[in-house]
């Protein structure tokens, strides 16, 4: 497959904690970059009308540059979504948010053509195209941060599935009886291995061991989250540091059932979490290598991510040049006449 992003694309990423938005040329170039909080607690029709102001903002900033006008709007969000029908399902780091026709409310507000897909399928696309799995033909995308995510290219394919809900690999069962997800069922990797269960298990230390290492970083108001337990055990904190080798033990076993069930060239590990702790990367080789088989574990590249937080906008024109003139994606409405002006 070799999709070419031949237009500008409007090209936004509602996240848990920001919105971004910008625009994209044809040469890859990300443009009027621009980002509000999310504030998801303001509830949906707060949030889906920053979004349109954002975009709206980018739009006006662009045309004051002189650059192209967009032909389309590319959205990435957090899953369960359709990309279908452009419909956000259900996502649990988004309060609130169940069934929102997103692309068709931004569609119409700026009268333009609009395509969803999931965070991590555009991510998935954009370091395969562009970052570190660049010419593999199977490639993985993990990205551990808040939550865990994931997107697949099989021999040159993206994946969806009948749903959409291909890729999902925070909610791999890593621990039958392990604690509870952030979707709700048990033993996912998500739940034992994200910044969310970090900061779970960080605070369960703190109270655990008063005395420790963690408890003496923890002032005021500050909050006992993963990267203050990651302090702990670089400080030397022995129960921080068994807690994170546990973790990326866990999703190192994930990565090596990955790589005996889809036999990739790449996968490529990105996310705020991932970025920071190098020893992941270590751990997830170790774990491939002792328990996937001899010929896969041989070949598989384990890579951190190359493009840091524009992943998820610049993976999106070539979501919506392949999707462009398939007419079960995306959504139309309004602007057909100007398409053809
Ligand atoms: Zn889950």
């Amino acid at each position: 497959m070799d999709v070419v992003a031949d237009r500008t694309v409007l090209a936004i990423d509602l996240g848990g904690t920001q919105i971004r938005a910008a625009l994209i040329t044809p040469d890859q170039v990300v443009h009027a970059r621009r980002a509000v909080p999310t504030a998801d607690e303001e509830g949906v029709t707060a949030v889906v009308g920053r979004i349109c102001e954002l975009a709206a903002a980018v739009r006006d900033e662009a045309r004051r540059e002189g650059l192209p006008e967009p032909t389309a709007i590319g959205i990435s969000a957090p899953g369960p979504l359709d990309p279908w029908r452009g419909v956000v399902v259900a996502p649990p780091n988004l309060a609130g948010w169940h069934d929102v026709p997103l692309a068709r409310t931004v569609g119409d507000a700026l009268e333009l053509p609009t395509f969803l897909d999931r965070d991590t399928n555009v991510a998935v696309r954009a370091e395969w195209l562009f970052g570190a799995a660049r010419g593999a033909g199977t490639a993985i995308y993990i990205t551990v941060s808040t939550g865990i995510g994931g997107g697949f290219i099989i021999d040159g394919h993206p994946v969806l599935g009948p749903d959409g809900i291909a890729g999902e690999v925070g909610h791999i069962v890593a621990d039958l009886d392990g604690p509870r997800c952030g979707c709700g069922r048990t033993g996912h990797i998500e739940a034992i291995a994200s910044g969310t269960a970090l900061a779970r298990e960080a605070s369960l230390l703190v109270d655990r061991e008063p005395a420790g290492r963690l408890a003496s970083l923890v002032t005021g108001d500050e909050e006992v989250d993963a990267e203050l337990l990651a302090r702990a055990a670089d400080d030397g904190d022995a129960s921080a540091a068994d807690i994170l080798a546990h973790a990326w033990t866990a999703l190192g076993a994930v990565c090596a059932s990955l790589v005996n069930i889809l036999n990739p060239d790449v996968i490529v590990i990105g996310g705020s979490i991932a970025e920071h702790r190098p020893a992941l990367f270590d751990a997830v080789r170790h774990q491939i290598d002792r328990l996937a088989f001899d010929v896969p574990a041989s070949r598989v590249r384990v890579a951190p991510a190359e493009l840091k937080d524009d992943v998820s906008l610049i993976g999106l024109p070539p979501i919506v040049a392949e999707r462009w003139s398939d007419p079960a994606f995306g959504v139309r409405t309004n602007m057909q006449g100007a398409q053809s002006l």
